[in-house]
């Protein structure tokens, strides 16, 4: 039988990240390994990173965490999407669901059919075919196990690291309090051998996971990785971020508004909002983005404003001889459309999946490395799109926003649309067809042309198909309970302490 090399597994950092891979290496490989995580409250966590994407419920449901135990503990609520403010032009709207846009038939796609349906002059507007989208605006909303909705979660970032060491622990991760300030390395290989503390304590292991946030103790610090910038495409460094009490009809979805230098979000949870405003400090100052953030809050302020400057972009490598890093420690794509949580939930899945018992190769760490680069490339060409696909004219910001070079590949992908109606989800892509059909009209991209297919069925057919699909997600609807009303009888938390 072959030899199991690596065994003692030491998680640097106990931030969403450092939780997120405890847990599922404790759930998922337990009895294999020995597992230590290392977290220093005195530094905290960052605190902030409060939205999803759906596939945090299948990391839950994967790992035998129960949805509303989850929600209850962690003051959670539903996203079914983002809503998109003064984006193209100031004024606009659009929503981003999570749904599928009608129903496709095998030859193209639906938006193929609507569009021709548009060119004969009936077929409603796309968003009447779109369930989750509807069911967000107005704020209805059903969860279990016959529910009809795609949907992610908001939840408090300060209690879900804790929720799930919860989790961990009992799974056998052994948690250790104390700040790291040393770290060994084999002189040979350059390979960590182990963790020192201030307290003087030693931690060896043979594999290290950095969670350490924007400080990549071990990634960069230590094995001097490096960064690849993204600077040049997504201008936005600094945030500020706070928390206000509730305001208003609870919404189950994100807003995202933009303003003159970025965008502000609204996050709400059962208990209270989170708030922030990203912005570029080229283009406006600490002091400033302070000032007009303040002014936009909706309601009552209840903790200190944080200020976070970040670097948008990714180490070179995320697994580097025996360190892999995860959320933060790995890079940043901006928070527009919430990835990083989904990111490092997705890794932990691969490195349970690939976990490299018999020793480090070299195949499987590159193995590791493409797949991972490949979805944040993916994630992040999305997300340069709503900055691209602007018309807004009103500043500089704007302006570069616009007229900026993009990746070729997201410059092509816009230009097919533009042109021929064409969309596509790559292999590793995480953003269906349906949410490019949802961004890029709502930043004011329509499709000229359009696939033929429609032409083979008669109008009237086309017309009654058509007819049929939003009838039924109007009836679907209809039947969904208010979104407040569901949550609070569904998984209503204490209230916050
Ligand atoms: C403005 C902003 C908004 C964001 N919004 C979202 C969002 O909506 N959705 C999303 O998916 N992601 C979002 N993110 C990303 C999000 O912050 C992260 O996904 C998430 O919070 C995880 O952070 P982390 O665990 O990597 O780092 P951190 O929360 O910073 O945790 C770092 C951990 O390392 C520990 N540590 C650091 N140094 C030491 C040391 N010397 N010794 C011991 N321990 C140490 C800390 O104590 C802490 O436990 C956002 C990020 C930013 C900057």
């Amino acid at each position: 039988m072959a030899e199991q090399v690596i065994r003692k597994v030491v998680i640097a950092g106990g931030g969403t990240a450092g939780w997120c891979v405890a847990t599922a290496l404790g759930k998922l490989l337990g009895p294999l390994l020995d597992i230590t995580l290392v977290e220093s409250a005195e530094i905290g966590i960052v605190g902030v990173g409060e939205a999803t994407i759906p596939t945090i419920r299948s990391f839950h449901r994967n790992l035998g965490i129960d949805e509303r135990d989850f929600m209850r503990n962690c003051q959670a609520g539903i996203k079914l999407g983002i809503s998109f403010d003064n984006w193209s032009r100031i004024g606009d709207h659009y929503f981003h669901s999570f749904g599928f846009v009608g129903k496709s038939p095998w030859l193209a796609p639906f938006h193929h059919m609507w569009l021709h349906a548009r060119s004969l002059g009936f077929g409603g507007d796309l968003q009447e075919y779109c369930l989750e989208l509807l069911a967000g605006e107005a704020a209805r909303f059903y969860a279990g196990p016959d529910g009809p909705l795609s949907y992610a979660y908001h939840f408090d970032t300060a209690l879900y690291g804790p929720y799930l060491r919860r989790h961990a622990e009992a799974a056998g991760v052994r948690r250790i309090e104390g700040r790291i300030n040393h770290v060994d390395q084999d002189a040979e290989t350059g390979f960590v051998t182990a963790i020192s503390l201030e307290s003087g304590q030693r931690i060896e292991g043979d594999l290290f996971i950095d969670c350490t946030g924007f400080r990549g103790i071990l990634i960069e610090q230590t094995l001097k990785t490096g960064y690849e910038d993204w600077d040049h495409w997504l201008a936005n460094n600094s945030a500020w971020a706070c928390q206000t009490e509730l305001y208003g009809r609870l919404n189950p979805y994100t807003s995202a508004i933009a303003h003159s230098a970025g965008w502000r979000w609204e996050i709400p949870l059962q208990h209270r909002i989170g708030n922030g405003f990203v912005y570029s400090n080229n283009h406006m100052s600490d002091d400033e983005a302070h000032a007009t953030f303040m002014t936009q809050l909706q309601a009552k302020v209840i903790s200190e404003p944080i200020h976070i400057r970040f670097r948008t972009g990714r180490r070179k490598k995320i697994w580097n001889k025996n360190v892999i890093a995860f959320g933060l420690a790995s890079g940043f794509i901006e928070p527009l459309e919430s990835t990083n949580i989904h990111l490092m939930q997705i890794c932990a899945v691969r490195l349970a999946q690939m976990f490299p018992f018999e020793g480090i190769r070299e195949p499987l760490v590159q193995r590791f490395n493409t797949a991972t680069a490949r979805e944040v490339e993916k994630i992040r060409n999305f997300v340069i799109m709503h900055y691209k696909a602007t018309e807004r004219d009103d500043n500089d910001y704007w302006r570069a926003r616009r007229d900026n070079p993009v990746p070729d590949d997201l410059a092509l992908r816009m230009q097919l649309f533009r042109e021929t109606g064409h969309l596509y989800q790559e292999e590793d892509e995480i953003f269906r067809i349906d949410s490019w059909l949802q961004v890029l009209p709502g930043q004011r991209v329509h499709a000229e042309g359009y696939h033929h297919a429609a032409r083979l069925t008669s109008p009237d057919k086309l017309r009654a198909s058509l007819d049929a699909m939003r009838a039924n997600v109007a009836e679907t609807l209809a039947k969904l309970p208010d979104y407040e009303t569901f949550l609070r009888q569904y998984c209503a938390a204490e209230p916050a302490a």
